[in-house]
């Protein structure tokens, strides 16, 4: 396939490209420093008309598909991987609202979204359930017009920044959720009543997406949230959440990956020995250790654009490549930032040094859902005819 971007494409991520440069690049040491959730990086995505990447034209979005969220959160994430991953959320959950959108949540949701006025996210993971996100036991029981939704999440990005959250249940069946069961997606207004935020996020990495703990408790949700029919979720979490969530995560650890590649070039070419006039460049063995971090990247872009415009095409083989793409682009971050971690010496060492918060960063890649370890087996699945599940 032709990994060229449309002028569209191309024009959006350098638009993208200069919201970073301006805006993004410069608070990013601090957001990983003081766990700090990147309102300035979504206000200055918002100012660009950037939020509104998957809602339809016809409501004033950009009607863009998976290419663009995977150029667009690499740009992002090359600099601020948590930006990258709060944007990312943001456009996931936009893509599962905009599925099936009725009027109401046209006109509530994406219109406001793609004014820059509305955040969304996604709040899949459970405890309960952990990487098999697919598998909510948040329950939802019906009330007249309302749905009544109790249940907790964990890990929610943009946790309590947001002004909806895209929720997983499970209908209620003899008081208990049945995971497994009746699934459904709902909108969920963050002033909904009996919204409980949980402790406030200090991760290991990606340290300023506010990933937090959500306990409901008895929540009031008006039936016009429901995403599709009742009962669709399955549907929602493999045509939807997966692709879109596949190619921000990837898209994101690309950009890691991207920047470990660049510090590790300048750190090269950069640091001369005193005794013998040599840079580490002149080196055959850093040559040839650079070069194989390098080859690793490319091999990684050249999947994820493939997965990407396979997806875009809808074409029929499109799913092995869209799970491999997230599961080889976490491998190569990390491996990347490992390798920048040995090849940048002892400067990359200091304490929360740049390449060690690639490193730290890279990390949460292995374990965000769907995880690298179900997406090698799901990949395989797939390939093999077997089913995913
Ligand atoms: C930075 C960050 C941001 C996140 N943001 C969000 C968000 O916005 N929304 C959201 O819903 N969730 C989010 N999550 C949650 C995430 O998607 C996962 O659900 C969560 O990290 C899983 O953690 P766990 O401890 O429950 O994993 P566990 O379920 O305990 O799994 C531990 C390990 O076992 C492996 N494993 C489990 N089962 C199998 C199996 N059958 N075969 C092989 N290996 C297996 C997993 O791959 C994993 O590596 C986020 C997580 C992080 C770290």
């Amino acid at each position: 396939m032709d990994h060229h971007f449309s002028p569209t494409v191309d024009s959006l991520q350098a638009l993208a490209r200069q919201v970073t440069q301006t805006s993004i690049e410069p608070m990013a040491a601090q957001v990983d420093a003081q766990c700090m959730w990147p309102a300035h990086s979504m206000a200055a995505l918002a100012q660009a008309g950037l939020m509104g990447l998957h809602v339809p034209t016809a409501l004033g979005g950009h009607g863009q598909g998976l290419q663009t969220l995977a150029a667009i959160t690499e740009t992002i994430g090359r600099a601020c991987p948590s930006s990258a991953l709060c944007f990312g959320m943001h456009c996931v959950g936009t893509a599962v609202i905009a599925a099936k959108a009725t009027g109401y949540q046209q006109q509530h949701y994406l219109r406001a979204i793609a004014q820059g006025r509305h955040i969304t996210t996604l709040a899949l993971s459970e405890s309960g359930s952990g990487a098999h996100f697919f598998l909510p036991a948040t329950r939802l029981a019906a009330d007249g017009d309302d749905f009544i939704v109790d249940g907790t999440k964990q890990f929610v990005t943009n946790g309590s920044h947001a002004d909806s959250y895209v929720i997983s249940t499970a209908a209620q069946q003899d008081g208990a959720a049945a995971p497994g069961g009746d699934f459904s997606c709902l909108v969920l207004d963050a002033d909904a009543p009996g919204l409980q935020w949980q402790e406030p996020w200090a991760g290991f990495g990606m340290r300023g997406n506010s990933s937090r703990g959500l306990r409901l408790e008895g929540t009031r949700v008006p039936r016009r949230n429901l995403l599709g029919e009742q009962g669709d979720q399955v549907w929602y979490v493999f045509e939807v959440i997966a692709p879109f969530f596949l190619m921000a995560m990837a898209g994101t650890y690309l950009g890691v990956a991207q920047s470990a590649l660049e510090a590790t070039e300048a750190h090269l070419r950069m640091r001369r020995y005193a005794h013998s006039g040599e840079s580490l460049a002149d080196i055959e063995s850093l040559q040839v250790r650079f070069a194989a971090m390098w080859v690793a990247l490319e091999k990684s872009r050249g999947l994820l654009r493939e997965a990407a415009a396979r997806g875009d095409a809808g074409h029929p083989d499109a799913l092995p490549y869209l799970l491999a793409c997230k599961a080889d682009a976490a491998d190569t971050a990390v491996l990347l930032a490992n390798e920048a971690m040995t090849l940048c010496g002892g400067m990359a060492y200091r304490e929360n040094s740049r390449v060690a918060q690639m490193l730290r960063d890279a990390r949460a890649s292995h374990v965000m859902s769907p995880t690298t370890d179900l997406l090698k087996l799901w990949t395989g699945r797939s390939l093999l005819g077997v089913p995913l599940l």
